[in-house]
């Protein structure tokens, strides 16, 4: 059974962490963020070195481990009773996070609707992860090199996934605007659904 799911997607700093919080309490939507399940692993696990490795220098983890990683992951939390896929939303955030990831997990979601968070001030993001830098405690936000290769990662290997799905699933939400608003933009689309 494939779950059914809603893509977060936009460059780092565009604001899904934020929008996919809230959206997650929703009942019935769940939602799952790649990075806090890496972030979750301990430094005594070999992922969570090669985690920190990696993004340290703002690049992406391997496909094959990061993809096996979130599998167990969401199968715990269907194990556990936190999420059901046959009462719940996915709102998906930072996976796939390029092509191979969409291709290795075309089994498993069943992709009903892409949130595309457009912010297409660049400053804007850089100034949004350095803030939140000292607030999350994320040493991949402290260093403005380690961003700037984020933000050209995601230009180069992450945006070609809105290819693979094609248009017809893709909402544009304008992320410059204040949370408020990128919500009820989110929440007038969803309410569709
Ligand atoms: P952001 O979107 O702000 O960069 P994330 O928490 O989504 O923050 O990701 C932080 C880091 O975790 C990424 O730079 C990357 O190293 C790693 N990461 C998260 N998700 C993936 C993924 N799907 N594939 C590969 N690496 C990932």
């Amino acid at each position: 059974m494939k779950y059914r799911t809603i893509l977060l997607f936009g460059a780092p700093g565009a604001g899904k962490g934020t929008q996919g919080k809230i959206l997650g309490t929703i009942p019935h939507f769940y939602h799952c963020a790649c990075g806090d399940v890496f972030r979750n692993l301990t430094i005594d696990n070999e992922l969570g070195r090669t985690f920190l490795e990696y993004s340290s220098r703002g690049e992406l983890v391997p496909d094959e481990p990061t993809v096996r990683l979130w599998r167990e992951n969401i199968v715990s939390h269907q194990q556990s009773g936190r999420f059901d896929p046959n009462r719940d939303i996915l709102l998906l955030d930072g996976i796939p996070r390029n092509p191979n990831q969409a291709e290795m997990l075309n089994d498993t979601l069943e992709v009903k609707a892409i949130f595309y968070f457009t912010c297409p001030d660049m400053e804007k993001l850089v100034e949004r992860l350095q803030r939140r830098a000292l607030r999350d405690n994320r040493l991949d936000d402290a260093n403005l090199e380690v961003i700037r290769t984020r933000l050209a990662t995601y230009e180069s290997d992450t945006k070609p996934v809105l290819d693979f799905y094609g248009p017809q699933l893709v909402h544009t939400i304008d992320a410059t605007q204040s949370p408020v608003i990128v919500l009820q933009d989110i929440l007038r689309i969803i309410s569709k659904f």
